[in-house]
C-alpha cells in the first residue's frame, strides 16, 4: 500500500470496506447466479455519498478527486464485490461535468448525487465501428428543437437500470468530415421520457454486467440535452479516457489483491501431502510473484493519478496502469485458481465468479492492444496502425 495516502483517504478506505462487510460472498453469489442487478448494494452506496464521489459539493456531491474515487471502487473490488455494477457514474461523469452547461449540471446532478436519478449507461460501442469509435453510424439528425437518432449500439450495460443514459452519435456524415474525430456529439437521453422507438436487447454474456444491443428508430431527443458544442463529442470522450483508465487500473488491483488474499489464506490452510499446500515453493512462488505485480501495477496507478490530481499529461502513465493492472490481476486470477485447484472451479468459492469479471478489464472499455498502440504510437512514435 503506497505510503502517501492521507489521513482521509484511509478513512474513505475503511469506510468503503465496511459497507461491503454487509454484502459478503453469498450476496454476490445470489446476485451473479440470478443475473439480477445488486440493487440493495447500489442503494447503499448511494446512500453513503460514495457514488457522488466526484460530483462538486455545490450539486449535492462529495466534491473528492480521482484518486478517492479510484480507492473507492478498489476496496469494492477488494472487498469481493463488484464495481462493475456502478463503475460507469464515476467513468461517465466528468462528461457532465467538464462539458455540461449550468441548466444541465443543476436539472441532473443533484438527483445523482442523491441517488434519484441513476446514470450508469454510456453508449458508444457499435457493431460496424468496434474499438475505431470515429466510424461509429448512429445518425442525430437536427429537426427544430430536437435530434432524431436513429441506429444500433451494442455492449451497452447498465440500460434498463439507469435513468439518463450518454449517448455518442454522428451529427454530421463521415464523409462529409475533413477532420475525422469531429462530426460527433454528446447527449444526455433521459431514458423516462424517450419518445420514439427504443429497443433494448439483453446480451447473453459470461459475467452479470447487464450489457444490451440497443436499437435506436425515430428516438427524439430534445435539443437542449446535446452536451457542450455539436459535432465536439468524440473530444469529450477523449477528455475522459485518462480518468477511466486509472478507475479501471485501480478497479483491477482491488481484484489482484483480492485474489492473492484468498490464494495464500488458502494455500496456508488446505493440507496435502501431510504439509500446507503453501509449503512448496510450486504453489508459493506463483502467489508471491502475483503479489509483486500487483503492488507494481499499483503504484504506477497512484503515479498516474497524482499527475491527473496536478493537471498534468499523465496519458502514458494512465494507459500503463490500467494495462499492467489489468494483466497483474489476470494473473492473479489464474493462480488463484490454480491454488484451489478443482475447487476453483466450485462456484460455492467465488473464484470462479472474480474470474471471470477480472477478465474483462484487459479487453473493456479498452482493450490492451490499443493501450499498446497509444504506447508505441503516441509516446515511442512508432508508425501507426491506424
Ligand atoms: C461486458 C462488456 C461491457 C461493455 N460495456 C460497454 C458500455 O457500457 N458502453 C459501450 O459503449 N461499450 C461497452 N463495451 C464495449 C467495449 O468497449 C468494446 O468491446 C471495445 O470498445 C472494443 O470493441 P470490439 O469489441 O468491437 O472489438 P474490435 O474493435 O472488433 O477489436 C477486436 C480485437 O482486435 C483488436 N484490434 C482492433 N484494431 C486493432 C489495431 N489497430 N491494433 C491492434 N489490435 C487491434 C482489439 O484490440 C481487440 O483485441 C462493453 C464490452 C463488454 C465485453
Amino acid at each position: 500500500m503506497p505510503t502517501t495516502l492521507t489521513e482521509d483517504q484511509l478513512a474513505i478506505r475503511g469506510a468503503v470496506r465496511e459497507l461491503c462487510r454487509d454484502y459478503p460472498d453469498a450476496y454476490w453469489r445470489e446476485v451473479d447466479k440470478a443475473e439480477r442487478y445488486p440493487k440493495e448494494f447500489i442503494d447503499a452506496l448511494t446512500k453513503s455519498g460514495y457514488l457522488a464521489a466526484l460530483i462538486p459539493e455545490e450539486y449535492g456531491g462529495a466534491g473528492l478527486g480521482l484518486t478517492d474515487a479510484s480507492i473507492i471502487l478498489e476496496e469494492m473490488n477488494r472487498s469481493g464485490c463488484n464495481s462493475g455494477a456502478c463503475h460507469a457514474q464515476m467513468y461517465i461523469m466528468g462528461t457532465l461535468l467538464r462539458h455540461g452547461n449550468d441548466r444541465q449540471k443543476k436539472q441532473y446532478l443533484p438527483g445523482i448525487a442523491s441517488g434519484d436519478i441513476r446514470m450508469q449507461a454510456f453508449a458508444v460501442t457499435e457493431p460496424n465501428a468496434g474499438s475505431e469509435t470515429t466510424r461509429i453510424e448512429t445518425k442525430a439528425v437536427r429537426q427544430g428543437d430536437k435530434y432524431i437518432v436513429n441506429g444500433q449500439k451494442i455492449f451497452i450495460s447498465r440500460v434498463k437500470q439507469s435513468d439518463l443514459m450518454l449517448l455518442l452519435a454522428r451529427t454530421t456524415p463521415y464523409d462529409e468530415l475533413k477532420d475525422k474525430t469531429r462530426g460527433l456529439s454528446v447527449f444526455i437521453v433521459d431514458m423516462r421520457n424517450v419518445k420514439g422507438k427504443l429497443d433494448v436487447q439483453p446480451l447473453d454474456i459470461m459475467i452479470n454486467h447487464h450489457t444490451n444491443t440497443v436499437f435506436f428508430e425515430d428516438v427524439e431527443i430534445p435539443a437542449e440535452n446535446l452536451v457542450g458544442e455539436e459535432g465536439m463529442g468524440f473530444r469529450y470522450i477523449i477528455d475522459g479516457w485518462n480518468a477511466e483508465r486509472i478507475l479501471i487500473a485501480a478497479e483491477a488491483i482491488g481484484d489482484g489483491r483480492w485474489f492473492v488474499d484468498r490464494a495464500s489464506k488458502y494455500a496456508s490452510e488446505r493440507v496435502v501431502f501431510g504439509r500446507p499446500i503453501g509449503a512448496n515453493q510450486g504453489v508459493q512462488f506463483p502467489i508471491a510473484q502475483a503479489y509483486a505485480h500487483v503492488e507494481a501495477a499499483d503504484l504506477m496507478r497512484f503515479h498516474a493519478a497524482e499527475k491527473f490530481e496536478r493537471g498534468e499529461k499523465c496519458g502514458a502513465e494512465a494507459n500503463m496502469a490500467k494495462m499492467l493492472a489489468a494483466d497483474a490481476s489476470w494473473e492473479a486470477a489464474n493462480v488463484c485458481l490454480n491454488t484451489y485447484g478443482g475447487y476453483g472451479f466450485a462456484r460455492d468459492y467465488d473464484v470462479e465468479r472474480k474470474f471471470r469479471e477480472t477478465r474483462l478489464f484487459s479487453v473493456a472499455p479498452v482493450n490492451n492492444n490499443m493501450v499498446l498502440a497509444f504506447l508505441g504510437q503516441n509516446v515511442l512514435g512508432m508508425p501507426r496502425s491506424y
